[in-house]
């Protein structure tokens, strides 16, 4: 007979506070779901990156993350891990609405994020969307709905909360931004706190951008709570 999931969970989550970065070089070092282990392994990601090194266990600690890192340097799975981690230990299922909101600043990165999240997240039983525009407001809007974790540009999604009352993000638990700097740079601003004032506060949010600039700061100020600073930089 196999252990129960909650048993299973409950061991994980007692291993979160006692990881030691040191001694951390492979994924299967960190206390992570067996469904991720698989899904990392079968898309070949084996060895942590520093970035991934170091915010991944604050992550599931339950932090807020400010992050910077160079580009390449493997942000995307810093935080795509803690989502999935955090669903899992919540026993999350379909029906259980929102779960993670990741705003990223273009398409095709949104695409790149929504890519990664299928490959790694494919023994998980969530779903996934991805809300770029490009389809019927209708048709993504029904998706939305039923979907775990949505992935999102930032005109889109607040679109979605403008012109949809029954936009129902209280169930969430994860916002993520990446590219924070560039939501910024490219006008962003505006629309990010229009957004970020229809999510529920009790969340967490995990900021990452190649730089820690003064502007995510002020944007990290209006949604972080005593964030972790993490900031790996290039050795030259
Ligand atoms: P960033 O968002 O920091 O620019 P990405 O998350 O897009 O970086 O990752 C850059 C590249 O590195 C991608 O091709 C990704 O698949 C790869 N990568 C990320 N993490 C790892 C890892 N732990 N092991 C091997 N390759 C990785
Ligand atoms: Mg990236």
């Amino acid at each position: 007979k196999s252990t129960p999931e909650s048993v299973v969970i409950e061991k994980l989550k007692s291993q979160y506070d006692s990881i030691d970065i040191t001694k951390l070089s492979k994924f299967t070092d960190l206390p992570l779901s067996q469904k991720t282990i698989k899904g990392l392994r079968e898309s070949k990601y084996f060895k942590l990156t520093d970035i991934q090194r170091e915010s991944i266990p604050l992550a599931l600690q339950g932090k807020d993350i400010l992050g910077a890192a160079q580009t390449g340097s493997g942000k995307t799975l810093a935080f795509l891990i803690p989502i999935l981690e955090c669903l899992y230990c919540q026993q999350w299922t379909r029906i259980d609405g929102l779960g993670a909101l990741v705003i990223t600043p273009t398409r095709e990165l949104a695409y790149q994020i929504f890519e990664t999240l299928r490959k790694i997240g494919r023994y998980h039983d969530f779903s996934a969307g991805l809300i770029i525009g490009g389809k019927d407001l209708k048709f993504e809007r029904k998706r939305m709905d039923q979907c775990n974790v949505v992935i999102c540009t930032p005109g889109r999604l607040l679109q979605h909360m403008d012109e949809n009352p029954l936009f129902d993000c209280v169930t969430m638990k994860i916002l993520v931004l990446d590219e924070a700097d560039r939501c910024l740079d490219m006008g962003f601003k505006q629309t990010m706190n229009a957004i970020i004032a229809n999510l529920p506060p009790k969340r967490q949010t995990l900021l990452f951008s190649a730089t820690q600039t003064k502007s995510v700061q002020d944007l990290a100020r209006l949604s972080l709570k005593d964030p972790s600073y993490v900031s790996v930089n290039e050795m030259t």
